[in-house]
Parts: C-alpha cells; sequence; structure tokens
C-alpha cells in the first residue's frame, strides 16, 4: 500500500511593497483551515474571507517561523530518513508566494528547511559516530522543458533520463558529489542555486520556470563490534538506528504554478508553459492516485506522464514519506492564483 502523501498550505505575510500599493490580505488561516474571500465580495459586503471558500489540509502554516516550518516538514522527514525511508518534500505555488524563502531561504533565523535538513544529518551524524558511519551523497538538478540540467557541474546541456532495470529512471551523467563536511554540503547548494538564478537572469526568469531538484542519498553503516545504546538528545534520540541502511532525501522546489497567457506568447514561452503545465497536472495526477490507494483503492499511479514524476517516482510512491508544501499570497491581487493553488492542493490529498 502506498503512504499517502502530506499535504501543507503556508500563508506569507502581505510585504511591506505590497501594504504601500494598498494590497489587503483576503486570506484567513484557521486551525486546519485555509479561507480565502473574494475581492469583490469582501468590498461590497464587507464580510470576512471566513465566508468565502474554505479548504481543509493536514497542515495549514500562518505566522510560523522558519524554524517552526522546518520542526513541522523538515523533522519529520529526517525521522523517516533516519529509518532507512525515503523522504520528500516538494514546493508548489505561484511565483512570489514564497517556495524558495520556504525551501532555501535566507540567512540565520531565515534559514529554509533545505539548510536545516543538512545540518540536521551532520548533527545525527555527529551524534552516532562512535557507532555509526554515515555517508551523504549529493547532486542538484533542474527538471525544464522536461529535460534534466545539472545545477553543480552547470554546464547547460541536457542531459539523458534511462530506466534502470532495478533503481526505475537515473541520470547517469549526473554530478554526485561525496559530502565531506556540513560546510562543504552547504557550499555545494549555493553554487547550484547562483547557477539556477544566473540562468534565470541570462533568459527571462528561468528559475521561476525550471523546477528545482536537491537530492541527498544518506548511507548508514554501524561500525563493527559497537552496540551502544543512543542517549544524546534531538531529533534522532531515541531511534532505532539499524546496522545499515540507505535512503533518498529529496527537496523540491517546483516551477511557479500560474498559468501563462496563452495569447501573445511566443513559441518558446507557450512551450515553457505547457512543460510546466503537464509536468504539475502529472504530479498533482500521482499524488491524489497514491492518497486513493492509502485509502485501500487500487489507483493506477500514472508516474510516466512527465519526466518529473518519472524521475522522483522513488520519492513519491511506495513507503515513501512525502509532503507538498503548497505556498500561497494572502494579497487581494492574488486571489485567483491562491484559489487555484488551494484547489490543486486539496485535490492532491
Ligand atoms: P517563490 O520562490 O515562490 O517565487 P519567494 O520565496 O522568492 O517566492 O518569495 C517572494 C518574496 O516573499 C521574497 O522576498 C521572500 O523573502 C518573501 N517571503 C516569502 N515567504 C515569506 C514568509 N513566510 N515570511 C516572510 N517573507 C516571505
Ligand atoms: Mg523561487
Amino acid at each position: 500500500m502506498d503512504s499517502k502523501v502530506t499535504v501543507a498550505v503556508r500563508c506569507r505575510p502581505l510585504m511591506p511593497r505590497e501594504e504601500r500599493a494598498g494590497a489587503e490580505a483576503v486570506v484567513v488561516l484557521t486551525d486546519r483551515q485555509v479561507s480565502v474571500g473574494d475581492p469583490v465580495e469582501l468590498a461590497a459586503r464587507g464580510s470576512s474571507p471566513i465566508l468565502g471558500r474554505n479548504f481543509a489540509f493536514d497542515l495549514v502554516l500562518g505566522g510560523d517561523s522558519q524554524a517552526e516550518v522546518h520542526e513541522t516538514l523538515g523533522v519529520p522527514l529526517l525521522r523517516h530518513a533516519w529509518r532507512g525511508l525515503n523522504a520528500s518534500i516538494f514546493a508548489y505555488g505561484q511565483t512570489g508566494s514564497g517556495k524558495t524563502y520556504s525551501m532555501t531561504g535566507g540567512d540565520g533565523d531565515e534559514r529554509g528547511i533545505i539548510p536545516r535538513v543538512c545540518e540536521g544529518l551532520w548533527d545525527a551524524a555527529d551524534a552516532h559516530s562512535a557507532t555509526h558511519e554515515t555517508t551523504v551523497e549529493a547532486s542538484y538538478m533542474e527538471v525544464y522543458n522536461e529535460r534534466v540540467r545539472d545545477l553543480l557541474v552547470p554546464t547547460g546541456r541536457p542531459l539523458k533520463v534511462r530506466e534502470h532495470p532495478t533503481k526505475g529512471a537515473c541520470v547517469p551523467e549526473l554530478t554526485v558529489v561525496r559530502v565531506r563536511g556540513r560546510n562543504e554540503l552547504a557550499e555545494l547548494l549555493s553554487v547550484g542555486s547562483d547557477a539556477r538564478a544566473t540562468a534565470a537572469t541570462r533568459g527571462n526568469a528561468r528559475s521561476s520556470r525550471s523546477h528545482a531538484v536537491v537530492s541527498l542519498v544518506v548511507s548508514r553503516r554501524r561500525r563493527s563490534g559497537s552496540s551502544e545504546g543512543i542517549t544524546e538528545e534531538g531529533w534522532w534520540s531515541g531511534l532505532d538506528a539499524p546496522g545499515s541502511c540507505t535512503s533518498t532525501i529529496r527537496l523540491v522546489d517546483l516551477a511557479g504554478s500560474e498559468r501563462v497567457a496563452v495569447t501573445g506568447t511566443d513559441g518558446a514561452r507557450l512551450q515553457e508553459a505547457k512543460a510546466i503545465n503537464k509536468s504539475l497536472a502529472a504530479l498533482c495526477d500521482v499524488v491524489s492516485a497514491l492518497a486513493a490507494n492509502s485509502r485501500k483503492k487500487k489507483a493506477f499511479v500514472p508516474y510516466r506522464n512527465s519526466a518529473l514524476t518519472w524521475l522522483l517516482k522513488d520519492s513519491l510512491g511506495g513507503n515513501a514519506h512525502a509532503a507538498m508544501l503548497a505556498t500561497v499570497s494572502p494579497s487581494d491581487r492574488h486571489f485567483e492564483e491562491t484559489v487555484a493553488t488551494l484547489k490543486y492542493a486539496f485535490r492532491a490529498r
């Protein structure tokens, strides 16, 4: 039976620039519900967003800090990975809604899920180093127009995806780096993010038009002769550390979900928009089929409908622990895209 994908919604605050421009918040969060009011109705009736459209989710993150979001999504992911299960987080939403802020974030307290997961892995590896040897292998790729590009060694050349008889989809030419320490991993990822951003300024806002995928393969091996118990404090405390296990962590910053107007769009933009729509629709179909299977239905899971879902199959299905973080803007100006994001996330449950 497949595991259900956890669906979480995060609403960012109104930005000062938006407030100065007179934007109003039309999104209200309650415990497990997101309410969004139609700005026209709100203005006409002076009613509350609660009387608008309501959507229930597994997790609703409103004023949560980066540390709290990591506690809610990153720590469970680490716990699963430490047990030897694959684990992943996908950030979905329109451009400007907070995907990159949530996944990568900024400095200090603004650090996002990716740096915090990396730190957590190293903390756990250090805490268990007397009994276990942990290795981490990292790769960083971008899926753009159904093609894969390497972000660690960015050549710009598309890489071939092949079906491996046992491992499923793989990208044989993708650079995989054996990471030696916590700082090295952070540096590698920042090189990759810069590569993505540079491509973005040369072309048209490429970074919001591609899916960025960080993969961390974590392997743990018990050192011979050691049988020490675990006493450390932390998210890993009290966890059984098996003799040896390997798991893949995937952290995905998806392409912006906004609909691109088809009229007046040139060929390249149109092809790009079609590729994004196709892959995001395929992801939703896969996640909702997995949700059906977790309710003991026998739905066919259509992994092969896009490069994204084909590549990430082992991070989504089986006993993988996957979470989708749908990010929304509270602004009345983004009302339609916010409703579209909530509908997408609701359908994926
Ligand atoms: P996306 O990656 O979805 O296009 P970003 O993550 O770049 O969006 O966010 C857009 C802007 O909003 C950035 O300036 C970011 O710092 C800010 N932002 C997003 N989410 C939050 C949040 N939860 N709290 C504070 N600022 C946020
Ligand atoms: Mg972004």
